[in-house]
């Protein structure tokens, strides 16, 4: 049996009917750049991650970067985030002009380690960007609590983690502002490319509602430098319908990752994603620790089962950093983990056929042991 990575195809059959009618709203009303379609998935956002605005973009890394430029981040500044994430997150800091700083990761959430992140302060950083990972948040009280104590705004990147919690609270609600990506594979995905910020500082939205479009206050008049970073309105009218599958979806992530535990769990080369106490974990990817992880992606890729790496190398060791001068053995934990990460198959549509093949491959594979943490 063939297991997709992924299956969008799967994800959108059930849906093609009321797609359909949402893109043909917009085209009857032809309000394509922003506008009502897109303020009314606004509206539904705000009300999922309880927070006071949503504002929609083109995209993730959009998200990401007018919020910084909204907290007027720019040359000479710098912010603090982690090595383990896409590359998004560190180019929203350098596309503001800023210097990313690094801090490693927490060795069982993947995810900063606030222990870690005090003495990475100095008198030129300007915000902090938690990664919310693979789904699960960051340990954000102690991190809030540093932030405030250094008066610093946390920016979440929520991109993998629509719907996550924390004690409760919804990812991307915790900080000064959240960061979403709607890049089609991620838990909530358009057809194309958008991204949301959502807040509840008033003057924050208003700084990124006029960023997004062309620092206009009002038509053709410009109080600020902004730039094109409106959603399209067929991307909101479609996000409204698929909105209202997340919870749904994120519920079978959840239920499949426990299947993948109570199969793989006691293997002993191999170690198993852990929720944190704190944490309502949302499974965007599903990533094993092996070492030999290329060796079993092989296994996996030639029996028909499709794996991904995330992410192979940590930003500080991407040639577009080497002027860092990061060397090997910066960040320990972020480097290890990048050689051991294995995606498995993960999405709502998962049958438990397919979760069984994986695990059978997986498990008649015998791997050299890995020190558990
Ligand atoms: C996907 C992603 C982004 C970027 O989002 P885009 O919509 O692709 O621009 C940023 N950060 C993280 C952690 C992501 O996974």
């Amino acid at each position: 049996m063939r297991v997709p990575f992924l299956d969008l195809r799967a994800q959108h059959d059930p849906l093609h009917e009321e797609i359909l009618t949402a893109v043909r709203e917009v085209i009857e009303a032809s309000a394509f750049a922003g506008g009502p379609f897109v303020e009314k998935f606004e509206k539904d956002f705000v009300a999922y991650c309880r927070t006071n605005f949503a504002l929609g973009l083109g995209s993730g890394t959009e998200a990401l970067w007018l919020s910084l430029l909204a907290l007027g981040v720019g040359s000479g500044d710098e912010v603090i985030t982690v090595p383990s994430t896409f590359m998004a997150t560190a180019e929203a800091i350098s596309f503001c002009g800023a210097k990313p700083v690094f801090v490693d990761i927490d060795e069982r959430t993947y995810t900063m380690d606030p222990d870690l992140l005090e003495q990475a302060i100095t008198p030129w950083t300007k915000a902090i960007i938690p990664v919310h990972l693979f789904g699960q948040i960051a340990d954000m009280d102690p991190i809030m609590e540093i932030a405030h104590k250094y008066g610093l705004p946390v920016i979440e990147d929520a991109c993998q983690a629509h719907g996550a919690e924390y004690k409760g609270k919804k990812a991307g609600s915790i900080g000064y502002a959240g960061c979403f990506s709607f890049y089609p594979g991620k838990n909530l995905g358009a057809l194309g490319e958008a991204g949301v910020v959502v807040t509840n500082d008033r003057s924050f939205s208003e700084k990124i509602q006029r960023l997004r479009d062309h620092g206009q206050e009002k038509k053709y008049h410009h109080s600020d430098i902004g730039w094109n970073a409106r959603m399209d309105g067929i991307q909101g009218a479609v996000l409204r319908v698929k909105l209202k599958t997340l919870e749904r979806g994120n519920v079978a992530r959840r239920a499949h990752a426990r299947c993948y535990e109570e199969s793989l769990d006691g293997k002993a080369d191999l170690i198993t994603p852990r929720e944190a106490a704190y944490a309502r974990h949302v499974y965007h990817i599903y990533a094993v620790r092996v070492q030999g992880r290329d060796q079993l992606m092989r296994a996996l890729t030639d029996a028909g089962i499709a794996c991904g790496i995330h992410y192979p190398v940590p930003i500080h060791r991407q040639k577009a950093y080497r002027h860092l001068g990061l060397e090997l053995g910066s960040f320990p934990i972020a480097e290890r983990c990048a050689e051991e990460f294995l995606s498995l198959p993960m999405f709502p549509e998962l049958s438990s056929e397919q979760i069984e093949t994986v695990v059978r491959e997986v498990k008649s594979h015998s791997l050299p042991a890995l020190a558990v943490c």
